[in-house]
């Protein structure tokens, strides 16, 4: 039986079960159809035996099998792993591949990707935005994102977006309640503001970006995930969001400069509420001096800080981290 057929970057392989893998092994060599390029793989309890044509409908001994077609990885394929991030249907390829053009055809060839890019820059800047170049496939940069049950548009040569971030996000929203206010300081183009608006709807969400682009896009995710509590803010998180208090919860998702803008952070979070913190830090000291840090803010403020979660979110660096401290802020004398 085949099971699926596919157009691009296929390969034909016998299932069999693990037990009767070496005796059909031994009968496929037989009848010279053993792909050498490929390995056998191992799955639950059979094995894939690649095969270079369907063995169906010839006389064999092979007994039960199913003969199934397999779209290769671009590991597979290439006989390296590239180094790319896919987001929606657009890959983008680390900086440093030096086979950039090889692994754009490779990966223009499987499923769901119309178009290659390669980061000409590491993310830098204020806007956190990073230079592409388009090596292949339709020439645009905008593509549209699913993640956590919402819908992303995103142009990225224009805003910050990482699909890494995708369990830190759900992390967030399950600490969120009906009925909460939360503060998105650095809300890029809505993946925690849009995640937790859509699953708490009396929730109230203040949705900020300094990057006029962004806010362009938040405004388009909103409305495309049908959201009615997130209020939306284009400026600077520390001087626009005046008139802000009361919030249940704060998203500090600045992770090189988070630490400049706890003033206003505690400015708007409420005693007790829970300030969720983003940095970059060395593996030789991922929170304690950070803590430091912060507590002498929280001072400044007239608060102290009660960690609640320390957490490595993923590796950002050779020796460093991308780290999250969730913050209880409670008024001095309190608690
Ligand atoms: N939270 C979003 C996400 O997960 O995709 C975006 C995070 S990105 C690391 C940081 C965002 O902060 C960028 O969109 C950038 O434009 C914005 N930003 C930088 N400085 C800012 C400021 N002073 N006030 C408000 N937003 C700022």
């Amino acid at each position: 039986m085949v099971l699926s057929l596919s157009t691009n970057m296929e390969s034909r392989y016998i299932r069999v079960p693990k037990n009767r893998g070496e005796q059909v092994r031994r009968e496929l060599i037989e009848l010279e159809v053993i792909d050498k390029n490929l390995k056998i793989k191992r799955e639950d309890d059979n094995v894939l035996i690649p095969v270079i044509r369907p063995i169906e409908g010839y006389e064999t001994d092979l007994g039960d099998f199913e003969e199934l077609i397999i779209v290769q990885s671009p590991a597979e394929i290439l006989g390296f792993s590239p180094a790319y991030e896919q987001i929606g249907d657009i890959a983008i390829i680390d900086r440093h591949e030096p086979q950039a053009q090889k692994v754009a055809q490779v990966l223009l060839k499987q499923n769901r990707i119309k178009t290659v890019l390669q980061a000409e820059t590491s993310v830098i800047g204020e806007y956190r935005t990073r230079s592409v170049s388009i090596l292949a496939g339709e020439r645009r940069t905008e593509t549209l994102y699913k993640e956590n049950e919402c819908r992303y548009l995103l142009d990225l040569s224009k805003v910050y977006f990482t699909p890494r971030l995708s369990t830190e996000r759900a992390r967030i929203a399950d600490q969120i309640q009906d009925g909460d206010t939360v503060v998105d300081m650095f809300s890029g183009v809505g993946p925690f503001s849009i995640l937790i608006a859509k699953r708490f709807p009396g929730a109230h969400v203040i949705a900020i970006d300094k990057n006029p682009d962004a806010v362009r896009y938040l405004k388009e995710n909103v409305k495309l995930n049908r959201v009615r509590n997130v209020e939306i803010r284009e400026g600077d998180a520390r001087e626009d969001l005046k008139g802000v208090s009361g919030a249940d919860h704060v998203i500090m998702n600045l992770p090189h400069s988070a630490i400049e803008f706890l003033d206003a952070a505690f400015g708007v979070v409420k005693n007790g509420g829970v300030i969720h913190f983003y940095a970059i830090s060395h593996e030789d000291d991922l929170f304690d001096g950070l803590l430091k840090k912060i507590n002498g803010a929280a001072v400044l403020s007239g608060f102290h800080i009660v960690p609640l979660e320390k957490r490595i979110v993923r590796p950002y660096a050779p020796y460093q981290f991308n780290v999250c401290i969730d913050l209880q802020v409670l008024s001095s004398g309190v608690g």
